[in-house]
């Protein structure tokens, strides 16, 4: 049985406090979150049918700022697992240097089983029933079963209760409602200037080979810069199953052949592999960017890379991280590598709170500045702590946290 999210949340909070000597009264806060919502949504359905969904939001911590993150609209969202989020989005806001504190909401449902008037009204309702919303309490981005469109809906709906317009209330919203440019692409792109990083401090070559788990909108997006700087893309993969080429993926290629397709199986050229054989395929990058917990005990051993680029959220589990570091593999953490689109959302709410809104330029060379600081404080707490990259960014998320914890008063 897999473990509850947010004991997991909660023993990392306790090894990064051990190590990293943290006042006990900043994990004592932290192991628990600031508000809890939960509430229920009746709505007729097409047919003339009440159904009653379960919605949540959970207000982690906000010493750092007022809350922020995604709304997740799947079938089993439970409280733990929405509680877990919105701690490791505090964690990653602290990371990236990012003045927001941490949160994650949702609703039970399976959007795909929703007519669009359905999906619609519950998105709104869901935005009319929330306690505490706006700009300088609580802005709702997307997660897994909400996007753009559902973004645009929020804002529109906010705006209608309010009376004023409001862009910075939400997140992730299309250009076309004051989002902003670079949104979509910003987790692989946040990425792909840590992976540049990490490949200067750890000496790999500048033409090394990777393999990409995930080709979605993180993995396609990494996986093009990284060709585009000269990598070798040797293996790609997606829920369909992977392609491998020992002397290289064409990605230009590819990326319009998955336009055509909607997968990357069968692409011409290539050989078909399994999700499982791409996870321990010769290469010295490793980026897994699909789903959490690819890379487990039985087959950490077997892993060839020598740097892991942790792009979807827990890709390694506990175990397989012992494994890995034994065996000298560098992981760099899903909280510091994928944190790119909280950094943009970060900026989305900026630009909409002074109504100025930037070029691609000005987004891309700002979450460079913001994500290499992160990288570069990470390394730095890894060597002075003897520790873990992943451990390290927890500790000086910890001590920003605990800083102004203690500045409020709090403890
Ligand atoms: P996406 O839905 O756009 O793409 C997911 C990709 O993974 C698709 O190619 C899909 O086919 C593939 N996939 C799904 N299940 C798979 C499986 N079992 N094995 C192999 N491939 C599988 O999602 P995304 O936005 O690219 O996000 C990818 C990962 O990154 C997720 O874990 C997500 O939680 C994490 N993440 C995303 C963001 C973001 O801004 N999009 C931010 C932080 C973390």
């Amino acid at each position: 049985m897999s473990k509850n999210p947010f004991q997991t949340a909660l023993d990392t909070l306790q090894m990064a406090g051990e190590i990293g000597k943290i006042n006990p009264d900043v994990l004592k806060m932290l192991s628990q979150p600031k508000r809890i919502f939960q509430f229920s949504i009746p709505m007729k359905m097409d047919n003339g049918e009440l159904q009653i969904f379960q919605a949540f939001r959970v207000h982690y911590n906000d010493a750092l700022g007022q809350i922020k993150d995604g709304t997740r609209f799947v079938p089993d969202l439970d409280l733990d697992t929405v509680k877990a989020l919105g701690f490791w989005m505090t964690i990653k806001h602290a990371i990236a240097g990012v003045p927001a504190g941490g949160g994650k909401g949702g609703v039970r449902v399976d959007p795909g089983k929703l007519s669009d008037r359905e999906y619609e009204s519950l998105v709104r309702s869901f935005i009319r029933k929330l306690p505490m919303k706006g700009a300088w309490v609580d802005v709702p981005g997307a997660d897994i079963g909400t996007s753009g469109r559902t973004q645009a809906w929020m804002l529109d709906e906010f705006e209608e209760i309010m009376g004023f317009h409001s862009p910075a209330a939400i997140n992730d919203k299309p250009v076309e409602v004051n989002g902003t440019l670079g949104s979509r692409e910003a987790t692989g792109t946040g990425a792909f200037f840590v992976t540049m990083a990490a490949v200067k401090s750890y000496n790999i070559s500048p033409k090394a080979t990777v393999a990409v788990q995930g080709f979605g909108d993180v993995g396609s997006t990494i996986t093009e810069l990284l060709y585009q700087q000269g990598y070798k893309i040797v293996a790609v993969s997606d829920i369909k199953g992977g392609i491998y080429s020992e002397n290289g993926l064409n990605i230009t290629k590819l990326i319009e052949y998955v336009k055509e397709t909607g997968y990357v199986v069968d692409f011409p050229g290539s050989k078909s592999i399994g999700n499982d054989d791409l996870v321990e395929i010769d290469c010295e990058i490793l980026v897994p960017a699909a789903v959490q917990s690819v890379i487990y005990e039985d087959n950490a051993d077997k892993v060839k890379a020598r740097l892991i680029i942790e792009c979807a959220n827990g890709p390694v589990t506990t175990e397989a991280e012992k494994i890995l570091e034994k065996k000298g593999v560098t992981m760099i953490p899903d909280v510091l590598a994928n944190s790119g689109s909280a950094i943009v959302c970060a900026f989305e709410r900026t630009q909409g709170l002074t109504d100025t809104y930037w070029d691609l330029e000005t987004v891309n060379k700002r979450l460079n500045e913001r994500i290499l600081k992160a990288y570069q404080e990470t390394i730095k707490t890894a060597g002075e702590k003897d520790t873990s990259l992943r451990n390290a960014a927890w500790i000086n998320a910890l001590h920003k946290i605990g800083k102004a914890m203690k500045a409020r008063g709090w403890i």
